[in-house]
C-alpha cells in the first residue's frame, strides 16, 4: 500500500520539533518506545485490560479500576454521571484559581448539567482555603466535592476535604491527572487513602498514552446506599462501570488500555521513583532560580512538578499571552495561564505555567534548570525583540542535542 507521506512528513515535523525545543508544558510527557508501541497495535483481548486494571490498583493500593475512560475529562464526567442527577450541587476549585474544566466551568457539561460552586485560593497565602470550602458546602450542601486541579502546586489536604465532605454528606473525588506519577512513586500523599472516588489522566507526570482512570480504595464495597428502580441496593463498582460504558463512551481504546498497562509497569519500578524525584527536584531548583530573577511563583513555590508564575509584580505590563508567544519562538513550550485574582481575562491572562515532567524525561537535571530560568528572564526581558529570541532559540536547540527523548 501507498504511504501517506502526507500524514507521515507531518509527524516527522512535529518530531523534529519536540527534538529542538525545551518542553515546559507541565501537562506533557514523552513516553517509552514500550508504550509507543502498545499503541501502535491492536491487541483485543481482555486479559490486556485485566492487566492494566491489576497493575494500576497494585501502583496505586487501589482496590477497584476503570481504565476505559478515552481521556481525564471523560472520566471525570462519568463520574459525575454516576453519583449526580441533572441539576445536582456540587464543589470544584474555581477555573480561574487554578481548577479544571470538567469540574464546573459553564462551558463544560459539568457546569451545564448540574449545578457547581465554586471553592477558591486565599489571596494571602495562594493556598487552598479550606475554611471557605467548609462554609461553602454547609451552605451549599453539595453532593460531591471534587479536589484537584491543573495549574495548582501545592500539596492538598485530603483528610480535611473527607472532614468537610462527611459533615455535609458529601462524596469526596480527588482528581489526581497532573500529580499522579509524584503520587505513585510516594512523593506525595495518596488521595486514594481518604477519597470515595479517584480520577486521574494517564498521560501527564504518570507518563502513559492519552487517556484517563477512575480508582476507588477502600470505601469500594459501600453501596452508598445507591437503589435502583427495583429497589435493589447497587454497588458503587457497578455504578461506576454503566456510567463510563454505556453511560459515557461506546467500545474501549483497547490499543490505548494496551499502551497503559505498559506504562503502570514502568511506574512500578524503581527508576519511576528515580525519574519523579528528580522532577520534583528540578521542578523546586526552577521555581527557586525564578524567584531569585524577581518573579513571583504562585504560593511562593511548588510541592509537585508545576509552577505558576505571575508575571505582575516584575513585568505589570507583559501578558501571559505575549510571556507565551515570546517563549514558544524561543523553542521554549509553556502556556499562559490565570492566577489567582487576576485582573486580566483568560484570553490575555496574567500567568505562565511551567512543569518539569517532559524535560526531566529527556534527562535534565539541576544545572540545566538554573539554564532554563535565565533563558525564560532573557526572553521576558524582551518579549518583542526578535534577535534576543533567536539567539535563545539557536542555544535551545544546540542544548537539546545532547538530550534524547527518553532517558532514565
Ligand atoms: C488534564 C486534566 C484533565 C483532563 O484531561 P484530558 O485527558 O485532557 O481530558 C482533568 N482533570 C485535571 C485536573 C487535569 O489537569
Amino acid at each position: 500500500m501507498k504511504r501517506d507521506n502526507q500524514i507521515f512528513e507531518l509527524i516527522e515535523k512535529e518530531h523534529q520539533r519536540q527534538l529542538k525545543g525545551i518542553e515546559l508544558i507541565a501537562s506533557e510527557n514523552f513516553v517509552s518506545d514500550q508504550v509507543m508501541e502498545a499503541m501502535g497495535s491492536c491487541q483485543v483481548v481482555d486479559e490486556v485490560e485485566q492487566l492494566a486494571i491489576d497493575r494500576v490498583c497494585q501502583l496505586f493500593g487501589a482496590e477497584y479500576a476503570n481504565v476505559q475512560p478515552h481521556s481525564g475529562a471523560q472520566a471525570n464526567a462519568a463520574v459525575l454521571l454516576a453519583v449526580l442527577q441533572p441539576g445536582d450541587t456540587f464543589m470544584g476549585l474555581n477555573l480561574a484559581h487554578g481548577g479544571h474544566l470538567s469540574h464546573g466551568s459553564l462551558v463544560n457539561t459539568s457546569g451545564i448539567l448540574y449545578k457547581p460552586v465554586g471553592y477558591n485560593l486565599s489571596k494571602g497565602t495562594g493556598r487552598v482555603d479550606y475554611d471557605e470550602m467548609e462554609t461553602l458546602a454547609v451552605k451549599h450542601q453539595p453532593k460531591l466535592i471534587i479536589g484537584g486541579g491543573s495549574a495548582y502546586s501545592r500539596e492538598w489536604d485530603y483528610q480535611r476535604m473527607r472532614q468537610i465532605a462527611d459533615e455535609v454528606g458529601a462524596l469526596l473525588m480527588i482528581d489526581m491527572a497532573h500529580p499522579a506519577g509524584l503520587i505513585a512513586a510516594r512523593l506525595l500523599d495518596n488521595p486514594l487513602k481518604y477519597a470515595h472516588i479517584v480520577t486521574s489522566t494517564t498521560h501527564k507526570t504518570l507518563r502513559g498514552p492519552r487517556g484517563g482512570i477512575i480508582l476507588m480504595g477502600k470505601d469500594f464495597e459501600n453501596p452508598w446506599g445507591l437503589t435502583t428502580a427495583k429497589g435493589q441496593v447497587k454497588m458503587m463498582s457497578q455504578v461506576l462501570n454503566s456510567a463510563v460504558f454505556p453511560g459515557q463512551q461506546g467500545g474501549p481504546l483497547e490499543h490505548v488500555i494496551a499502551a497503559k498497562a505498559v506504562a503502570f509497569g514502568e511506574a512500578l519500578m524503581p527508576q519511576f521513583k528515580t525519574y519523579q524525584q528528580q522532577v520534583q527536584k528540578n521542578a523546586s531548583v526552577l521555581a527557586q532560580a525564578l524567584m531569585d530573577c524577581g518573579l513571583y511563583i504562585c504560593s511562593g513555590g511548588t510541592d509537585n512538578h508545576s509552577m505558576l508564575v505571575d508575571l505582575r509584580p516584575k513585568y505589570p505590563n507583559l501578558t501571559g499571552k505575549v510571556a507565551e508567544r515570546a517563549l514558544v519562538a524561543a523553542d521554549i513550550t509553556a502556556n499562559k495561564n490565570m492566577v489567582p485574582f487576576d485582573s486580566r481575562s483568560a484570553f490575555q491572562t496574567s500567568g505562565i505555567r511551567l512543569g518539569t515532567p517532559a524535560i526531566t524525561t529527556r534527562g535534565a537535571k539541576e544545572d540545566f534548570m538554573l539554564e532554563i530560568a535565565e533563558m525564560i528572564v532573557t526572553v521576558l526581558n524582551a518579549p518583542d525583540d526578535d534577535a534576543v529570541i533567536a539567539k535563545v532559540r539557536v542555544h535551545v536547540n544546540e542544548k537539546m542535542k545532547d538530550y534524547p527523548m527518553f532517558a532514565w
